[in-house]
């Protein structure tokens, strides 16, 4: 199948008085349509800079990225930068409402997608009276109003506590599968990692450049991120991007 993404040798420094950091080192990788492709690496190592290159935000110093379709894309963060001052919906809607595409087809989705992720009771709240799991499914509902070809998350569950991220991020990852959406997720977590993706590359301290990359696979559906973990595969996994990750440590 074609790639939806390509990126080619992508180099990329931050220039500043003080001089010189250099982030990006020959980064190549692909991306098929309806992939979910995880990217793991150390702390500082370049990730949320390599997915801005993607989403266009930075502009690469070398290589070449190249989209194999009208590539509308959906950004997920770390914090779900929910205003308060608007409800649940009227967040759900800001997408729409900035790209001046507010058509009714269009808050009909939101309105299905809140339904759907079980907001609709709650999408003339305002952020704060939801719980850091709803608030994050909201963020998801904003970025998917759009209908983006490809999403991009980063860190996007980091902000919860243990297990409403564990619920959370299986919730989302099934939201994803399910729309066959193409994702591309930042993790610092290998759990995360290995109960989403079908495929995780590791991504080597900075300036970083791929290091290796695993595909996922399970003999079980992946609806239950507490029985995928209790499978030998995923043990298996864990312990091969456990190994990569700390051969970079102890390079250092
Ligand atoms: P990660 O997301 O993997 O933690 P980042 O992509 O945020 O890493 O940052 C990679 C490196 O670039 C870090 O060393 C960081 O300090 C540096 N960096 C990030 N943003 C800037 C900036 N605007 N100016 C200078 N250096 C930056
Ligand atoms: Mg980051």
């Amino acid at each position: 199948m074609q790639p939806i993404l390509s990126l080619e040798n992508i180099f990329f420094s931050y220039h500043n008085l003080k001089g010189e950091t250099p982030a990006l080192s020959n980064i190549t990788f692909d991306i098929a349509e309806g992939e979910f492709l995880a990217i793991v690496g150390p702390s500082g190592c370049g990730k949320s800079t390599l997915l801005s290159i993607i989403a266009g935000l930075l502009k690469p110093e070398g290589g070449t990225i190249t989209f194999n379709t009208s590539s509308s894309i959906g950004y997920m963060l770390q914090h779900d930068h929910l205003f308060e001052w608007r409800t649940i919906y009227q967040n759900a809607i800001l997408g729409l409402e900035l790209n001046k595409n507010m058509t009714k087809e269009n808050t009909d989705y939101v309105l299905q997608l809140l339904n759907d992720y079980g907001l609709y009771a709650f999408k003339d709240k305002k952020p704060s009276e939801l719980s850091g799991g709803m608030r994050q499914r909201a963020a998801l509902i904003r970025t998917m109003a759009i209908k983006p070809d490809l999403l991009l998350l980063d860190e996007p569950f980091s902000a919860l506590d243990f297990q409403t991220r564990m619920m959370v991020s299986a919730d989302i990852g099934n939201i994803i599968r399910s729309t066959g959406k193409t994702a591309i997720l930042i993790t610092h977590d290998l759990s995360e990692a290995i109960t989403l993706a079908d495929r995780v590359l590791v991504l080597s301290g900075r300036p970083s450049s791929v290091k290796c990359e695993l595909p996922i696979h399970f003999c079980i559906d992946r609806t239950s991120p507490l029985a995928i973990r209790n499978t030998t595969e995923y043990q298996t996994y864990f312990n091969l991007l456990w190994k990569e990750l700390s051969d970079d440590f102890s390079e250092k």
